[in-house]
Parts: C-alpha cells; structure tokens; sequence
C-alpha cells in the first residue's frame, strides 16, 4: 500500500478510502467532452469537515494534488482527476442542517442535491431558486463551485446571489468560515464570493449558508413559434424594453426541436424557426402572457399560445429540459457551449452560430437562457470520425470568438474548467491574470488544489 493511502486510512473509517483501479477510473470525467482526464490515486468519500480535514494535511505534507467533486454533471471538465491525485468527493456530506423560515435560510453539506433541497424548503413555503437543468443530479457543493445558473434565473438571479456564507476547508487543512446569516453584512473582503465559481481551485466548501425565497405563485407558460432564431431574438429584446420580468425566457431553434421530438416524440413543431417559452409567475400569470402574446407577435410570431395551466406549462419546460440530452442523442456526443452575450446581441450571436454551422458543415443546436442571453450551442458529432471531431473543436472555438466579439463572456454559468482556459486570458487581459494567480498562491501556495483547471 502506498503511503498516500495508509495516511489517507489512518484518519478515515472503513469504506472511504477507494483505490481499486476500476473503480478509481469511474470519478475521473465530469460530463466534458474534448476534456483529457488522469487516473486518481485514491478515491476519498468523507462523511464529515474533520475527515475533509484530515485528507487535506495528508495531500498538503505529501504534495498530492487535491480534486474536489460533487455530481460530476459539470460541462468543462473542472471536476476532471489529473495523474496520480486524490479525488475528493462530497457526495456523502449529504445532510441538510438547519432550515430557518424566519430569516429565510438554509444551512447545508455540499453534497445535498440541488431538487432534494427545493423538495425539503418547499415544505417550509421556501424555495432555492437557483435550477440548473441538471438540478436532479447536482450539488450544492458543485453549483458554488462553478457559480451556476439555470431556467429561472432571469427573474431570479444566479448562485452567488444566494451564498450567504460558507465553511471551506483550505489546501493546509485549516477551516475558514467565511459570510453570515444575517440579510446584511460588509465586513471585510467578499470572500463568499471569491469562492463562487471557483472551481475548487482555492479551497473545499464543506458547508453553505443559503438565502431562500417564498415560494412564488404558480407559473404560466407561453410558446411562441418563430420563422428564425432572428425574429425569437427580436421577440426577446421587445419583451425586456417593454418592462417584464419573465420568470423564464428559454430559447430552442429548428435543431433542437427536432432533437426533442426524436426522444420524446412530445410533437414540438418541427418547421418553425425557434419556440420561446415565456413563464410568468406573478398574481395574474394569464394578463402577463397576453401581453407578452402581442410583443411576440410583433416580433413576427407566427403562432402564439398560452398553457392553459400548471400541468401543460410544466410539460413545455420538460421540453426544454430534455434538449441537452436530446441533442447528444443526434450524434452520440456533444460539446456544449456556454457563451452569454447582451440581450440585445442574442439574434446576431445566433445567426452567427448559424453560418459556423454552416461553414464547418456541422449539426450545432441552440437552446439559450434567452432571456439572459446566455446561450447553448450544441455542436453534435461523432467522436469515432477523428476529421469531425477536429472540426467539432474549431467551430467550438469560433463560437467563444464571436461571443467575444460582440462583446460576451465565453462562460455564463458552466465555468472554465479544463475546456475553456485557453480562452481565459483572451476575455480578462494580463492585469486581472497576474492578480488570478496571485489569489490562488494565496490560497494554495503549493498548487495542490484542482491545478491545471481554470488558468
Ligand atoms: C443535462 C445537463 C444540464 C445542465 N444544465 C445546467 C444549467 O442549466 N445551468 C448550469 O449552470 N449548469 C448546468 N449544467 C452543468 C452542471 O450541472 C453544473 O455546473 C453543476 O453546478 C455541477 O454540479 P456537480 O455537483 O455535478 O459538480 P461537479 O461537476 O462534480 O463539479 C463542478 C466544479 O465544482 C467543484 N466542486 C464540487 N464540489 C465542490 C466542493 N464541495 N468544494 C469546492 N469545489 C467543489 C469541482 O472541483 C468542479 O470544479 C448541466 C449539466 C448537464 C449534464
């Protein structure tokens, strides 16, 4: 036995401590295509902060690289082991702590599944609003660490608006508690934030403080049927300008349709250009919707047509939420990008994504968070065909472009990870790089925390 792993044993109870090499190799990938991944030393399950603890001053004396994981649902290969590391996955700190109806908060392990805590608040009349599509599988633990997003997000706001504080567990083993429970709260630097969206770069969150929200009322979907992804954009902007908050504003063109109906044969229409789906949550859904049914049309709709309740809107979402695995369906494998621009910009990044699809001769299906312009291309190929897949990667590549080119982000909720960080310097400069490294030396002198992800 190696002495990574009797040190790893001698704190930790029967059971935590994997090494057999099939099962070691099944925590390597998250769900990244294109992203190269290592074979762990040692697969470490804890049940508690003090054995979280324990396996950072074994990794810290012995300089094993450290990699935090949750659900592995993650799409930029962040939670990818490297050679010879320890996987540390949160899985089993699966316990909701505290829910507080008063001061509206959740005290959470990082390994509670995103759907298990709605399910628990919900039955406090609280809701996380947080949702990523991936919401029955992923963790909280996770959603910090790449800052996630998700449907309702337009309305509601992202992950690091709920992250009130956390328990993190730094690369030497010491615990920081960081943030508050209070609704306010400016004492010192931000470091909640700074660990949102980190990617397990600078330290473990052991445990989360989160803000919860009363449950909104139930919501109405509209979907709205396009010519072009143009005139959908179009539609987009006229909705925002006119001072409506959707609930949920989701995009999905003529691909994407097509890709729904072939696993679900849930008869989305298949000729229109893009359906938009407009919820509204408000006291008078039905009122909202209308209004929204005539900017639509002025837009160009071509058919416009509210849910009749609760049970048809949330079919419409179902939709929306089965296109990812749809569209790897088209082909078997899928990269899937995540570039968010200004509203304002979602009918020329679209069309933009239209001519690389065309130009690199590729099938690429749009679903988008269109009502934060935060888009996902969904290049389809075959990874058996070496000449696809190299043109996979470069239509990949002039999609981030051009997402930079008018004026976006190339991540708006996935993160960087191992798929993105060449791209990073190219959207932030030298200055805010040299200032990144410096922070992570801060934290993780000896680089023993996720290296090799982000920069
Ligand atoms: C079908 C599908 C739909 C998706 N839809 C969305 C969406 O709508 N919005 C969205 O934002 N994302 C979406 N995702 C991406 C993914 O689900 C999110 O990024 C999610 O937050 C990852 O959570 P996870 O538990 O799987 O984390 P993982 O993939 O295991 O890890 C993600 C990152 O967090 C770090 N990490 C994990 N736990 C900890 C911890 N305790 N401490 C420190 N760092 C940690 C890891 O090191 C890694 O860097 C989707 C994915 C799929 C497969």
């Amino acid at each position: 036995m190696s002495t990574l792993v009797s040190r790893l044993r001698e704190g930790l109870p029967d059971g935590a401590v994997l090494v057999d090499d099939d099962v070691t190799a099944s925590y390597a990938h998250d769900m990244a295509s294109f992203c190269p991944a290592g074979a762990p030393a040692a697969v470490v399950l804890p049940r508690t902060t003090e054995e979280v603890r324990h396996v950072l001053r074994v990794a810290h004396d012995l300089r094993v690289p450290v990699v935090p994981q949750g659900a592995r649902t993650g799409l930029s290969g962040a939670a990818n082991a490297t050679d010879g590391c320890v996987v540390l996955s949160l899985v089993r700190m699966d316990r909701i702590l505290e829910i507080d109806p008063v001061n509206r908060i959740a005290v959470v392990e990082p390994g509670v599944v995103n759907a298990d805590l709605g399910k628990a608040v919900a039955a406090h009349g609280l809701c996380y609003p947080p949702d990523p599509s991936s919401w029955e599988q992923c963790t909280i633990g996770g959603n910090i660490g790449t800052g996630s997003g998700g449907l309702c997000c337009v309305k509601y706001g992202v992950t690091a608006e709920y992250v009130l504080g956390l328990e993190v567990v730094l690369a030497d083993g010491r615990l920081l508690r960081t943030g508050r429970r209070t609704a306010k709260g400016v004492a010192g630097y931000d470091l909640t934030r700074l660990f949102v969206g980190s990617e397990g770069s600078l330290g473990v969150v052991v445990g989360a403080t989160l803000a919860l929200r009363p449950v909104p009322p139930p919501r109405l979907v509209l979907a709205a049927e396009f010519d072009s992804t143009a005139a959908a954009g179009e539609a987009v902007c006229r909705i925002m300008a006119d001072g409506h908050t959707p609930s949920m504003l989701e995009l999905m063109d003529r691909t994407t349709l097509r890709a729904v109906n072939a696993m679900t044969r849930m008869g989305l229409p298949e000729t229109t250009g893009a359906l938009l789906l407009a919820a509204f949550d408000t006291p008078d859904p039905a009122a909202d919707l209308a209004r929204v049914g005539v900017l639509c049309e002025e837009a160009g709709a071509s058919s416009v047509v509210p849910a009749e309740d609760a049970a048809e809107s949330e079919m419409l979402l179902a939709a929306r939420r089965t296109a990812l695995p749809a569209l790897e369906a088209v082909k078997g494998v899928t990269m899937i990008d995540d570039v968010c621009v200004g509203r304002s910009e979602l009918g020329a990044f679209i069309a933009g994504v239209e001519r690389i699809a065309a130009e690199y001769e590729l099938t690429i299906g749009v679903v988008a968070h269109a009502g934060d312009g935060n888009t996902h291309p969904t290049v389809c190929f075959d990874a058996r065909d070496p000449e696809e897949s190299a043109r996979a990667r470069a239509s990949f590549d002039a999609i981030m472009a051009l997402g930079l080119e008018l004026g976006g982000t190339i991540t708006g909720e996935h993160g960087v990870g191992v798929l993105k960080k060449e791209w990073l310097a190219r959207e932030l400069g030298p200055v805010a790089m040299e200032l990144h490294r410096g922070i992570k030396a801060a934290f993780d002198p000896l680089n023993i925390l996720n290296p090799g992800k982000v920069f």
